[in-house]
């Protein structure tokens, strides 16, 4: 395996409320020392364990955190987020200056999309201290994983610890000469009050904010009037429609989410979508692209780390009938990259593990699945 990853040399998440460093994104975090950070100015991209891990590359062998984030899944045979960026350019320098930065400023969010996840958002963090785990296979998924004792130690934060860390990276930005891009993530960024301070303070960068639109519709107004005029692009998180909608992101309708994205594009904001492609989204995929797809771009986001939510866990009729559907639209690159996604038999623990998760996920919340096709919830053991 060539185990190089030009990421690894230009982006950085900064989780700032669990005060974590992730090198890059999919990586596994690192636990920032703030005396460290404070006695060192400029260091935030490049600490002693990223410097080790990209020497390690460069002399082609495996690190810890692009193990848990990518090799791994390549040594199952299954994509990787690295391999998106095979063809970029190579930096053989691990001193190299950051260029894309994330900031997670918050987990505090109103939604539980499917695929996320109680490291991001404080509404799975209650779904699991008040329902418990789930399982599957027997084996409980969404709090009991490599990262669930940071997350037990984030949660025993000071909120002057984290005024700390966020006063520091502020300064950090500051150094950063290279920096290109800044991406403000949540949670719900929409829901934080330090975003004005963040924007205030990258107004000569690009800058990305990445939401799912679950805030009221109040609140939006509230942030836009602060946003108005400042080139900020958003990136909103949306792949399928209706009731497909509200179940994948669930916490927003789509009518509101449809009204919110009309608000944001009546205040002058560029809109990029970041499309999710699951199994489940399938069914509502190109409908979405429909609706969107003539107005703004709409980019592709591809699961990695949930398995039985895979694009290719689907019955072959449901497959059969995505293909069929699309017809016209398979000369575009991200219906081709999907015919070829779910182009793989899926074995017989995703398949059953797809439906132990949707019921659980469902009845926790009292959604109705009949909306989606009888034969698809037959398939995966959730109708007779
Ligand atoms: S190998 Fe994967 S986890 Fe590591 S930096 Fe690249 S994309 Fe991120
Ligand atoms: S909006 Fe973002 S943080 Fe919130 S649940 Fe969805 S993916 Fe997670």
């Amino acid at each position: 395996m060539d185990h190089y990853c030009s990421t690894k040399f230009t982006d950085l998440q900064v989780h700032v409320q669990g005060r974590l460093l992730y090198n890059c994104c999919k990586a596994y975090p690192e636990r920032v020392n703030l005396d460290w950070l404070e006695a060192n100015p400029g260091r935030l991209f490049h600490t002693d364990t990223m410097l080790e891990d990209r020497r390690l590359m460069l002399d082609n062998k495996s690190c810890v955190s692009c193990h848990y984030g990518c090799y791994k899944y390549e040594e199952q045979g299954l994509p990787s987020a690295r391999q998106k960026y095979i063809n970029d350019e190579k930096i053989s320098d691990p001193q190299a200056p950051l260029s894309d930065l994330s900031i997670s400023l918050s987990t505090d969010c109103n939604l539980t999309c499917m695929y996320c996840s109680p490291e991001w958002s404080s509404s799975w963090q209650r779904d699991i201290v008040k329902n418990g785990e789930y399982l599957l296979d027997g084996v409980p998924v969404r709090q009991k994983d490599n990262w669930s004792t940071l997350w037990g130690k984030m949660k025993q934060r000071s909120r002057g610890t984290e005024s700390r860390f966020f006063e520091l990276l502020l300064r950090e930005i500051k150094l950063s000469a290279g920096l290109q891009r800044v991406s403000i993530l949540g949670g719900e960024p929409l829901l934080n009050n330090q975003l004005d301070q963040v924007l205030d303070q990258v107004h000569d960068k690009e800058i990305y904010i990445v939401t799912g639109l679950g805030v009221s519709h109040e609140r939006l107004r509230q942030v836009l009037q602060k946003t108005k005029g400042k080139d900020v692009i958003f990136k909103i998180s949306a792949e399928s429609t209706g009731e497909l909608f509200a179940l994948i992101r669930h916490g927003v309708t789509w009518n509101d989410f449809q009204d919110r994205v009309s608000m944001v594009e009546q205040n002058g904001h560029n809109i990029k979508f970041i499309s999710t492609i699951s199994n489940l989204s399938l069914f509502g995929f190109n409908k979405f692209h429909d609706t969107y797809s003539g107005k703004h771009p709409i980019l592709q986001n591809n699961l990695t780390d949930t398995a039985w939510m895979m694009p290719h866990v689907l019955d072959n009729r449901s497959k059969d009938e995505f293909i069929d559907s699309t017809q016209a639209k398979h000369n575009l690159p991200e219906f081709k990259a999907i015919i070829s996604m779910i182009d793989k038999t899926p074995d017989d623990k995703h398949r059953a593990n797809t439906g132990d998760y949707l019921k659980q996920f469902s009845s926790r919340r009292s959604i109705n699945l009949d909306f989606l096709p009888a034969h698809f919830l037959k398939w995966c053991g959730l109708k007779t």
